[in-house]
């Protein structure tokens, strides 16, 4: 092109839109990075990563090498593997590549809730290979969290729909509100990227009154189980301490108090638009409901604002922006706070 216009190496300073010219490269790259996070092979999984998000940020496809000239982020795997993709014409084999690698037993595994990196390669070795073959295994102990996972398998790994996580909105909404009227509860996450689905429901929870959030999260729960519709829930504690600075850690989690919850969505809630609902595929079961994945964290007013940031996503954003912030500005950024190490 004529004019050339810089792409940053920094997810965060980069405009992309929704609209993925490049999906085959990006689901490759994926896939590939899932495969070396599996094998704790963290420079890999970075760099497949990376590249994948630099590459959605393309206003083209690609179709030959010369479309890379200039770009930031690729190094000789993730160019090899644009090589591949690019000689593929049916993209046949690129295709049948990506599905066989989705459908392996340790992948497949970790797509269960519950179920981590560890526990998948465990069963693994003792040579599980089928949802079938875990459940019926004598020595597997499974966890309250697993056993959801498995038993809510279906629903939990078809997608959430938007009107679904307003739906759930709703609901999350009018139990912190019979608490707390002044109660700010925001939808973040892939949703509030303007994504159309999602893997879960992420909401932040916060009060203008310094301390009015705590104990909050109990009763929300507790009024989701009376009502019948907390199929699970997992509350971690907040772990936050004042005298400690942001994690150097670009992957680190949060200190907030917070919930991983499933709950159980009854299907006339969900206000869906004439033609959304023309589009519904015929649905084989005749259940009413629904069970969703849905996180909730609670945040002082103070931090909301960086909690918001964190947790609005993507993953990758989120790891430039704090590379970002330490390599460009001599900051430390966390879910928690923006700090200057000169100050
Ligand atoms: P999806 O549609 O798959 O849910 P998402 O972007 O909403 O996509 P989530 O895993 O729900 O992905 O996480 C949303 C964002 O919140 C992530 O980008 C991550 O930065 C942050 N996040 C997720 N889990 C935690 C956690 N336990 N602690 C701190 N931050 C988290
Ligand atoms: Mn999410
Ligand atoms: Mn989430």
């Amino acid at each position: 092109s004529s004019s050339v216009v810089a792409i940053s190496p920094y997810a965060c300073q980069r405009r992309t839109s929704l609209n993925n010219y490049n999906k085959l490269f990006t689901d490759a790259f994926e896939v590939l990075a899932e495969n070396y996070e599996m094998n704790e092979n963290k420079g890999p999984y970075l760099g497949f990563m990376r590249a994948a998000s630099m590459i959605k940020s393309l206003p083209y496809a690609i179709s030959s090498m010369k479309d890379l000239e200039g770009l930031p982020c690729l190094g000789d795997q993730t160019k090899a593997v644009i090589e591949q993709c690019c000689q593929d014409t049916e993209k046949s084999t690129i295709k049948s590549c990506i599905n066989f690698a989705r459908s392996q037993s340790i992948i497949l595994f970790t797509s269960v809730f519950g179920v981590g990196q560890k526990t998948a390669e465990k069963w693994f070795r003792k040579g599980l290979r089928t949802f079938e073959e875990v459940q019926v295994h004598k020595e597997t102990k499974l966890t309250k969290m697993q056993i959801a996972g498995f038993l809510y398998y279906e629903d939990l790994s078809s997608f959430v729909t938007k009107p679904e996580a307003d739906a759930i909105g709703q609901i999350i909404e009018d139990t912190v509100r019979l608490f707390m009227p002044d109660a700010l509860v925001t939808l973040t996450g892939g949703f509030r990227r303007e994504k159309k689905i999602g893997h879960d429901v992420d909401f932040l929870i916060t009060t203008p009154v310094p301390g009015n959030e705590n104990g909050l999260l109990e009763k929300v729960i507790d009024v989701l189980h009376q009502q019948g519709i907390l199929l699970y829930c997992d509350v971690v504690e907040s772990t936050f301490d004042k005298s400690r600075l942001p994690s150097r850690k670009v992957d680190a989690l949060d200190h907030f108090q917070k919930c991983f919850a499933i709950l159980k969505l009854l299907k006339q809630k969900v206000i869906t638009s004439n033609c959304e609902e023309a589009e519904e595929p015929s649905n084989t079961s005749t259940k009413e409901w629904k069970a969703i994945r849905v996180d909730l964290v609670i945040t002082p007013f103070d931090q909301y604002a960086f909690a918001l940031l964190g947790w609005t996503g993507s993953r990758q954003f989120e790891r430039d922006l704090r590379r970002f912030a330490t390599h460009e500005r001599k900051m430390m950024l966390d879910n928690h706070a923006l700090f200057d190490k000169n100050k």
